[in-house]
């Protein structure tokens, strides 16, 4: 999959992946400084670019739901952003990440900050169902909760 950020590869002594204490520095005080209110906005669209990617490439070789799904979950796995739960509620989804990425053991500070995992969600299921979702961020651990759960909603529905 191409995500269009330059061949990791040539990294051999050092390999392709960071720590999360590294990411976060990044992701969570990189980014509020420059950009305050705006900087969970411009994380979300982040995520969904990348959802978008993910789902897309995804989609060609499990096109089924359930399949698709798995392959979500496993991505998220594979790639240490978190281990991921679905269930449907009614016309609407609740995703559960635990262990996110993001904030799994940071301090409650009143507010969730998962725009970039809420953004990735957003453009997995966008690009399963060729439609838009409002997707909100209701436990964080920044919120003083221990996952972070998220609510999906198809546009459509609203
Ligand atoms: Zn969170």
């Amino acid at each position: 999959m191409d995500l269009n950020v330059g061949n990791v590869k040539v990294r051999k002594d050092l390999g392709a992946t960071v720590p999360v204490e590294i990411f976060r520095i990044l992701r969570l005080h990189g980014f509020e400084p420059l950009f305050g209110k705006s900087s969970n906005a411009i994380t979300m669209s982040c995520g969904r670019d990348l959802g978008l990617k993910i789902g897309s490439a995804i989609m060609i070789e499990h096109p089924t739901l359930e399949s698709y799904v798995n392959n979500v979950v496993a991505f998220f796995a594979e790639n240490n952003i978190g281990l991921v739960s679905l269930r449907p509620e009614g016309s609407e989804f609740i995703v559960q990440v635990d262990e996110c990425v993001s904030c799994a053991g940071v301090t409650n500070i009143g507010k969730c900050i998962c725009g970039f995992e809420g953004g990735i969600i957003s453009g997995i299921f966008q690009a399963f169902f060729a439609g838009s979702f409002y997707v909100k961020e209701m436990k964080c651990w920044a919120n003083g909760d221990t996952t972070c759960e998220f609510l999906v909603k198809d546009l459509k529905e609203m």
